[in-house]
């Protein structure tokens, strides 16, 4: 973790307890889909919290009942975009936070063999009504799917772009801040790597499946075994290394 850290500024991982515990609850396989939803919520409630603090403000002059005074109000817009369809599940958090954020939909679908995202949907207008984007997915694991969505907002005119993720694979966070190292990602914690189905280990198995009941069982193991998959896991793993 030191030298991930010390190699990608752009990483944060928060330091809550709160953070620590509900994430231990939320890795649990006998955790079930009610109270999995509910601990996303609530860990994309802190963890956008940590992500926001750098937001700017700008004055407001207002009166509370006893005088006027000078408040403050965020000053960017803010556009939400979920990778479907783990990401959906870190919406209402965000729109807690920030009740007049945008949300656009961007649909990538990871591979299950090359674990390259293929994009099927894009509801974006022609030009960027937004200036900070969040990225909302659970599990930042290759990296793949955020960096190509990371080309397509900043295409757009996307000033402002940040991550904003549970769970996060030493490769993910490899993979995107090499593309776009102005990426802030901000994290509950960092996971020991990325197993040959390109799944997260330690990691909570597969995030959209926990949180829509489509979960097969404690005992199915995650993702389809292929020799592409394993080949693209090992080449982002001796990337990774080469770099470290
Ligand atoms: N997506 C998930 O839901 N889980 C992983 O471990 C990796 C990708």
């Amino acid at each position: 973790m030191g030298d991930l850290a010390d190699r990608f500024p752009n990483l944060h991982v928060s330091a809550h307890p709160l953070v620590a515990h509900k994430l231990t609850l939320l890795r649990d396989k006998g955790t079930p889909p009610k109270q999995f939803r509910d601990l996303v919520r609530e860990l994309s409630w802190l963890i956008g919290y940590e992500a926001m603090a750098d937001l700017t403000t700008r004055p407001k002059a207002m009166e509370t009942p006893l005088e006027a005074m000078e408040g403050r109000e965020l000053e960017p817009r803010i556009g939400l975009i979920p990778v479907l369809r783990a990401g959906l599940g870190m919406v209402d958090a965000m729109l807690e936070l920030m009740p007049r954020s945008q949300v656009w939909h961007i649909g990538l679908y990871r591979d299950e063999r090359t674990l390259k995202p293929v994009e099927y949907y894009n509801k974006l207008p022609d030009a960027a009504t937004v200036q900070v984007c969040l990225i909302l997915d659970p599990m930042l694991a290759t990296g793949g799917s955020s960096a190509a969505t990371v080309d397509i907002l900043k295409a757009w005119g996307a000033a402002r772009i940040k991550q904003v993720s549970l769970i996060a694979a030493p490769e993910g966070i490899a993979t995107l801040s090499e593309a776009h190292p102005d990426v802030d990602i901000h994290v509950a914690a960092v996971d020991r790597y990325l197993n040959e189905r390109g799944y997260i280990v330690p990691g909570l198995g597969d995030a959209g499946d926990r949180q829509f009941g489509t979960f097969a069982g404690p005992d199915s193991e995650p993702g389809i075994p292929s020799p592409e998959t394993a080949e693209v896991v090992h080449r982002l793993q001796r990337s990774l290394a080469k770099d470290l």
